[in-house]
């Protein structure tokens, strides 16, 4: 199947962020969510994104202009239908994935691919919830998606090859760098990265160094481009700790124990950047 149409469901920062390489990459995309209002954001921060590359020189104005045109808003999942695939990016719970990959079974085109950009949750149970567990296949981009070049693929026990070659080919068309992974709990990115976070997230908690020095430590010292804690933040706070609570549901090993002030702060709302606090104020 030549893949032509995509849906994203999920206007999120993820979402919106597929569905503008997508559209970049010429396909038509169609951008779903739950309320008008997530969607304007959605569509607004795809176009702050283009009016970006385009005050860089990097684009043109008929490229933003065009690559807007072929996104439109859904906000009736039967628009499914009409997609050659189907990327969901919604919140990190598998109650929530795996309903709606039952109601995607039931409304998608029968050819259709659908992926998930979950970023630690088994592919093989969510794909267990359809009938067509074989169409099923994580497709794991990286945020902020028009950035990074890495894509884990990760096939379900059930995936078939086929849908795993056109997946991977998908991912080379967004010009990204697909690195296909088994199926366990965090795949590989989030199995490194997330516990390094919550460590990060320890160490304020016992008292050893403020949120500023561990990242300095981390920046300097390691030279990674971003502070753990100042990267929880770009992340999500909420999804940090789903991910965290994934790992040690799925491992049953202590050493993925949530750090108690994750939960306290996901408790008080302040989830990072989208709320304009998390271990930074915004
Ligand atoms: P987000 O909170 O920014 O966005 C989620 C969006 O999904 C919201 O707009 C919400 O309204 C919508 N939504 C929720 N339930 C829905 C439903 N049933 N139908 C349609 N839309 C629904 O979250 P995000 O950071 O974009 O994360 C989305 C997914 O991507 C998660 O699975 C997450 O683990 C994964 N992911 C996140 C990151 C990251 O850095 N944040 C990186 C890679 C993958």
């Amino acid at each position: 199947m030549d893949i032509q149409k995509i849906m994203v469901i999920g206007s999120g920062q993820m979402g919106a962020g597929i569905a503008q390489v997508c559209a970049q990459a010429n396909f038509t995309v169609i951008l779903h969510d739950l309320k008008e209002e997530f969607l304007n954001r959605g569509y607004q921060s795809i176009e702050k994104q283009l009016q970006k590359q385009l005050e860089k020189g990097r684009i043109s104005r008929q490229e933003k202009d065009e690559t807007l045109q072929r996104i439109t808003t859904s906000l009736d999942l039967s628009n499914a239908s009409s997609s050659d695939m189907v990327i969901e990016a919604v919140v990190e719970k598998m109650d929530v994935k795996t309903a709606l990959f039952q109601e995607l079974d039931r409304l998608a085109n029968e050819q259709a691919i659908l992926a998930t950009n979950t970023s630690s949750l088994p592919i093989t149970e969510i794909a267990a919830a359809t009938k067509q567990p074989e169409r099923v296949i994580g497709m794991h981009f990286m945020n902020p998606v028009p950035v990074m070049a890495l894509v884990e693929i990760i096939r379900g026990l059930a995936t078939a090859d086929e849908v795993y070659e056109q997946t991977r080919d998908l991912a080379k068309r967004l010009k990204k760098v697909p690195v296909e992974v088994n199926d366990f709990p965090g795949f590989v990115s989030n199995r490194i990265l997330m516990p390094m976070i919550n460590e990060a997230i320890y160490t304020v908690y016992e008292g050893v160094a403020s949120p500023e020095a561990i990242d300095e430590v981390m920046k300097l010292g390691m030279n990674h481009p971003m502070g753990p804690l100042a990267l929880a933040d770009f992340i999500g706070l909420d999804t940090c700790l789903l991910i965290m609570e994934t790992l040690q549901a799925g491992f049953g090993d202590d050493k993925y124990r949530p750090c108690p002030l994750l939960r306290k702060y996901v408790k008080a709302g302040w989830l990072g950047r989208k709320t304009g606090r998390g271990f930074y104020s915004y």
